[in-house]
């Protein structure tokens, strides 16, 4: 276990450190990123880890995908930057952090489980909303359908669905696999790993565009005169209330989901493990 705390740390360090060059992270981002790489290899293991580097990796290679379209919607309506600061990270990182701690004091697979529903989550979620934003169609709102502006959250698109389906499989697959080559944790069944991970990954990001949709705060530029997930807008306007409940922003939302997902992959290993 020391081996795979030290591991994990430099590996970590090393990730994180190209990603904050790369402008991806900030450097509270970055430390999000060692405490969660750290823990997760060294408390969980190889694979869990894996599955974590997994998730970062191909969600900032999508990141860089229609950079300057992304920028210009960032600038709009965003909440924070395109780099991610300590609090994004955590949002994502946090669930299957403590549940590979968790595992490490009390070795269980239902911990896997909530692992592989929140990772499968947050996979989809970044997936949708890096592909889903350079749709040519505008998102349309969860629940009334209505045309709305591309990156609000809630807003749902054909090529947004397909690429949070694309990006929960990518983390069934890899888990899947990982277990038949024999790096993930001992199992008595292994056919509930895909199941799990993308029942947990489509339910969670069902249920993040659907907090986007119904509840999660947005704010008003009177400038732009157009609604956006910032108190600051990019053109220095100080934004005014719009609607949703003032405490859920977008990293509450994510939080959440995972947890989401993480209980529907627990309860497909209940059904099947
Ligand atoms: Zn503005």
């Amino acid at each position: 276990m020391i081996t795979r705390l030290l591991v994990g740390a430099l590996a970590s360090l090393l990730i994180g450190g190209a990603a904050y060059r790369r402008r991806s992270l900030t450097w509270s981002g970055w430390l999000g990123a060692v405490i969660v790489g750290t823990l997760t290899v060294g408390c969980g293991g190889w694979l869990w880890g894996g599955l974590i580097v997994v998730f970062f990796v191909s969600s900032t290679v999508l990141s860089q995908v229609g950079h300057q379209r992304k920028a210009h919607l960032s600038a709009l309506l965003w909440e924070k930057g395109d780099q991610r600061d300590f609090a994004q990270v955590m949002a994502n990182g946090a669930v299957p952090t403590l549940a590979a701690v968790g595992y490490a004091l009390w070795p269980q697979p239902a911990w896997w489980a909530v692992a592989l529903g929140a990772l499968a989550t947050a996979t989809a979620d970044t997936w949708a909303t890096e592909i889903g934003v350079l749709s040519s169609r505008p998102p349309r709102h969860m629940i009334t359908l209505q045309p709305i502006s591309a990156g609000m959250s809630g807003g749902v698109s054909p090529l947004g669905w397909l690429a949070s389906l694309l990006g929960a499989l990518l983390i069934a697959l890899a888990a899947w696999l990982g277990h038949l080559l024999g790096w993930g944790i001992p199992l008595r069944t292994r056919a509930w790993v895909p199941l799990a991970t993308l029942a947990g990954g489509f339910c969670g990001s069902t249920f993040d565009s659907l907090l986007g949709a119904l509840w999660q705060v947005a704010y008003w530029c009177p400038q732009c005169d157009q609604p956006t997930e910032r108190h600051i807008h990019r053109c220095g306007a100080a934004t005014t209330y719009y609607r949703g409940l003032p405490w859920l922003n977008n990293d509450v939302v994510n939080a959440l989901s995972l947890l989401a997902g993480a209980g529907v992959a627990l309860l497909t290993y209940a059904l099947l493990g």
